[in-house]
């Protein structure tokens, strides 16, 4: 039987990079987006890399929803060897102006997310005795950056609760590791003003963003059997931000 992968968001951006790169590498795809509309063209092109893919429309955010969808897909696809906790949003803002409404968005969507998804997906994981997780943190979990208040705190946790569940699931074969990338070029950073791109530049090693195919490879490694002593890490994707 193949192997399943879930990828949340991933209708556009990095989500759907590492949905096209793991059905190339044979999986199963299951594509979350927020409606069935906006994953449809990545189920699209992974179905035309040969594997079956489906388009599951919910909240990652919302727990009970995690909860019915995740047993669906089980149900549906058999088993859960993958999921990458993808899904995220930005509402930046300098501290003293940040709402509390975008405060608590970008918590419940990047971080509670990962609570949700790993407790259903991981229930089902331990099952089987076997599965990979990776989320997507960010350098702006590991550094800070201002202006992101909410995001950094978000992706802050995302890295601590991937070394928790590391901890807690690895006995039973499940590894859990998170990537951080620094920016790379999507719907989410096409935002940022030109001052605030020429300023990020100067900071990078290499001298340009990075692309979604790029945090895909690294994530397709994580996922996959190269990777099979691997676990609680986090690998920086940027290009040489900090060093
Ligand atoms: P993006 O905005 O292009 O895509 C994110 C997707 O998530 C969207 O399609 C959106 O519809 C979906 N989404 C948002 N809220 C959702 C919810 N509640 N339920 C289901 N789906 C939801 O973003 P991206 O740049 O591709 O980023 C993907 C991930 O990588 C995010 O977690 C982001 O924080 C992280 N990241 C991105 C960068 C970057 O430079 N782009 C850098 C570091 C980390």
């Amino acid at each position: 039987m193949s192997k399943t992968a879930i990828i949340t968001g991933s209708g556009r951006g990095i989500g759907a990079a590492i949905a096209k790169k793991l059905a190339k590498n044979g999986f199963n795809i299951v594509i979350n987006e927020l409606s069935e509309q906006a994953g449809e063209q990545t189920a699209e092109e992974c179905r035309a890399l040969g594997v079956k893919a489906g388009v599951y429309a919910w909240d990652v955010s919302d727990y009970s929803q995690c909860e019915e969808m995740v047993k669906k897909i089980k149900d549906e696809f058999g088993t859960i060897d993958v999921l990458v906790n993808n899904a995220g949003i930005t509402r930046d803002g300098l501290l003293l102006r940040m709402s509390e409404e975008n405060y608590d968005d970008v918590i419940r969507i990047n971080q509670k997310s990962v609570f949700n998804m790993t407790k259903f997906v991981g229930a089902v994981m331990l099952r089987q005795k076997s599965g990979s997780i990776v989320n997507l943190a960010s350098v702006a979990g590991l550094y800070g950056n201002p202006g992101q208040m909410n995001y950094s705190a978000s992706k802050g946790a995302v890295i601590s609760m991937t070394k928790t569940s590391a901890k807690e699931l690895g006995s039973r074969g499940i590894r859990v590791n998170a990537v951080a990338p620094g920016f790379i070029s999507t719907p989410m950073t096409d935002k940022l003003t030109d001052e605030q791109k020429n300023a990020i530049m100067g900071q990078i090693a290499m001298k340009r963003y990075g692309t979604a195919e790029e945090v895909a490879n690294v994530v397709a490694f994580l996922c996959g059997e190269e990777s099979s002593y691997v676990t609680g890490q986090v690998i920086e994707i940027s290009g040489g931000l900090s060093m």
